[in-house]
């Protein structure tokens, strides 16, 4: 009956790890909380039961634009769906109470405010509820990243709906989050499930930043017409690199909290509707785009946690296909969140200031990215090799000689009395004539042109490296590098510390994108991309209402000749089938004579 509804409605044939258990969770009405990564297919764990179960299931969401895509996209699957919030007329709202009444909904999305409202709790209870499913629940806690206090007040559900299930969806909730949601929301033994919080489709690199323009254009020219994010720590910068952008010809857009709202949400929505490639932003962007074909996530500038690294660069690759994602990292960036770190509570700083250096440590160290990031979460990370990080598709690697190399710096450092910058310093290793370091007679020390086989970058990055395994530091006041205990051990060789650097030039091809690309002709999906937008115009609906880029990439493998073969691909459910089957079939008929 599940395998079946899957395949009717969704043309899915399986399910994707824990949806299942999540779904039969429901279906028992047991309460539950399931985490699972994003692009997990949390939605289809509630939306699944929802077709299965007599009554209306209603979702509680944040976000009325998130809202409006899954009511979107459940319609176009010929799902009943509606919603119900601020945004709509009178006129509108009593039509989806007649429908709530009638019992012609299967979902209805609501806000939490008016969830709980006067008016329409009443009416809801009058209703046949199959159960509440909360999206987003980690915005109950004030622990989580988004607290939202509209969400605080779900724990009022239980009164209002004591017979109904309640079943809580989120991305990142830490155990400490988990307990929160736990008991807020007041759900009774629920069922727990935590996923992995493994991306595998998504390729994770780091390098320090040189020229941020550059560096990010050499990614976006790689995804051409793409959908890409970069982040950014400033407003300044924001504007800046979005500006530069355009100014070379890209289609990018800012969006930062300084900005006019109306521009902001523009750019937004030209974001999301795929009108423009690429959004330059600061972290105030992100909630409430579940933009599935995001291909790139570029860091243009370091965030503050692993925890908001985590969420920025799961922006990408929702809909399961390859995607990258780059930090482009520099000490001034440790500088600058150092700096802003501040609390009345020694407790509090002294744990931001952790998390702070394990970020840092993630960008600068020569190691399995995967493996780091699910580690962090606490998590066993079980692949040798994820043949999907900088590292271990070999475009970096550890070097030989690290402590040797490591003793020169650190011994340089010593020389110049630990008076200077990390690029002075650099600049005296790697035996520069430059006017200052020959008036301060430092091309007369013994460490002067050390490593003057290396370029200057790279020694920069070895620098970085070393503050970031803590062998060095820096001053608050001046950027002073100093020698840290760590590093007097190094010196005397009691310590080997990892130091890395890059294969070659280029970025590899990882085995992700080799499968995700197999048998698919790059120029057909083109046009099937093209006919797919025109069609989403058409219908006003976001592109991936229609099919997602996995299924369009199906379809381009499988070229189906007949409504029939159609129906087969992955992604096609009976209602999309009998919608889009013609023009489909009719393009791939064009584009094949079209090569004749
Ligand atoms: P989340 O909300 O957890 O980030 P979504 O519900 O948006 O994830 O789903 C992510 C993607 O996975 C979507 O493109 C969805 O169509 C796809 N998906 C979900 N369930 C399945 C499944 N069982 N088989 C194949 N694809 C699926
Ligand atoms: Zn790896």
């Amino acid at each position: 009956m599940l395998r079946e509804t899957l395949r009717k409605y969704w043309g899915f044939e399986s399910f994707l790890p824990l949806q299942r258990e999540a779904i039969e969770s429901v279906l028992a009405g047991r309460d539950s909380l399931v985490v699972l990564p994003t692009g997990g297919g949390k939605s289809l764990c509630y939306q699944a039961p929802a077709v299965v179960m007599p009554g209306t299931a209603v979702v509680v969401s944040p976000l009325i634009s998130l809202m409006k895509d899954q009511v979107d996209a459940l319609r176009e699957c010929g799902v009943a769906a509606a919603r119900s919030d601020s945004s709509l007329s009178p006129r509108h709202q009593d039509e989806v109470v007649g429908q709530l009444r009638r019992g012609e909904l299967k979902l209805l999305y609501v806000s939490p405010e008016r969830l709980l409202s006067e008016r329409f709790a009443p009416v809801l209870r009058r209703a046949e509820v199959s159960f509440i499913a909360v999206d987003e629940v980690h915005c109950v806690s004030t622990w989580g990243h988004d607290f939202r206090p509209e969400y605080r007040r779900l724990g009022a559900l239980k009164d209002l709906f004591p017979d109904v299930a309640l079943h809580a969806y989120t991305a990142t909730a830490t155990r400490e989050v988990q307990d929160d949601i736990m008991e807020t929301l007041r759900l009774e033994s629920p069922e727990l499930l935590v996923g992995s919080f493994d991306r595998p489709n998504l390729i994770y690199r780091a390098r320090r930043r040189e020229n941020e323009v550059e560096q990010a254009i050499s990614v976006i020219k790689r995804h051409p017409g793409r959908s890409g994010i970069i982040y950014r720590i400033r407003r300044k910068d924001v504007d800046e690199m979005a500006v530069a952008l355009q100014a070379l010809g890209f289609s990018a857009r800012p969006y930062h909290a300084g900005m006019d709202p109306d521009e902001r949400k523009r750019n937004q929505d030209d974001f999301s509707r795929g009108e423009v490639d690429i959004i330059v932003a600061t972290v105030a962007f992100g909630m409430g785009i579940d933009k599935p074909d995001v291909r790139y996530v570029l860091h243009a500038g370091m965030p503050k946690t692993l925890e908001h690294y985590q969420q920025q660069s799961g922006r990408a690759g929702r809909d399961g296909l390859e995607a990258e994602c780059w930090i482009f990292y520099a000490g001034e960036d440790y500088e600058t969140w150092k700096f802003l770190l501040s609390s009345d509570d020694p407790e509090v700083e002294r744990i931001q200031s952790r998390k702070l250096g394990d970020m840092y440590g993630f960008c600068c160290d020569a190691a399995c990215r995967h493996r780091a990031l699910v580690e962090y979460f606490d998590q066993e990370y079980e692949k040798n090799d994820c043949g999907a990080c900088d590292f271990c598709l070999g475009e970096v690697h550890c070097l030989e000689d690290a402590l040797e190399t490591a003793q020169k710096i650190l011994s340089c450092v010593a020389r110049l009395d630990q008076r200077y910058g990390a690029s002075y310093t650099a600049n005296v290793l790697t035996g520069s004539g430059a006017e200052r370091i020959v008036q301060n007679r430092h091309d007369e020390l013994s460490t002067w042109g050390l490593l003057s086989e290396h370029p200057l970058p790279q020694v920069r990055t070895w620098i970085e490296q070393l503050v970031a395994q803590r062998c060095l530091r820096r001053t608050k006041k001046h950027r002073v590098l100093k020698l840290t205990r760590r590093g007097a051990d190094v010196l005397r060789g009691r310590r080997r510390p990892r130091l890395s650097r890059p294969s070659g030039d280029g970025v590899t091809v990882s085995r992700v994108e080799e499968e995700d690309w197999t048998g698919v002709d790059a120029e057909l999906f083109e046009h099937l991309r093209a006919l797919r937008k025109e069609l989403a115009e058409r219908r006003g609906v976001p592109a991936f209402a229609i099919f997602g880029d996995a299924t369009l990439r199906a379809i381009c493998r499988h070229r189906p000749r007949t409504p029939e073969e159609f129906r087969w691909v992955h992604g096609v459910g009976v209602k999309k089938c009998h919608r889009y089957a013609g023009p489909f079939i009719n393009a791939i008929h064009a584009f094949e004579k079209g090569l004749e």
